[in-house]
């Protein structure tokens, strides 16, 4: 029974990966992004989706959360 919500990450930029789906598992070269619309969006950044099946990723306030 072990969590990994509370371990310690540390963030490696690696350009040369494409990121994969959990959806469709499909490899994204790209994400898509656009601001929420309705209630639960207004002011709340953006939504990150998958171009292929559309389903949604996640939650960012800007484009590219990176430092640097
Ligand atoms: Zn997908």
């Amino acid at each position: 029974m072990s969590t990994q919500t509370d371990t310690p990450c540390t963030v490696v930029r690696r350009e040369d990966l494409v990121p994969v789906c959990p959806h469709c598992n499909t490899e994204l070269p790209e994400i898509y992004a656009r601001k929420p619309k309705g209630p639960f969006g207004i002011g709340r950044g953006f939504v990150f989706f998958c171009p292929h099946c559309r389903k949604v990723m996640g939650f960012g306030a800007q484009w590219y959360p990176f430092p640097g």
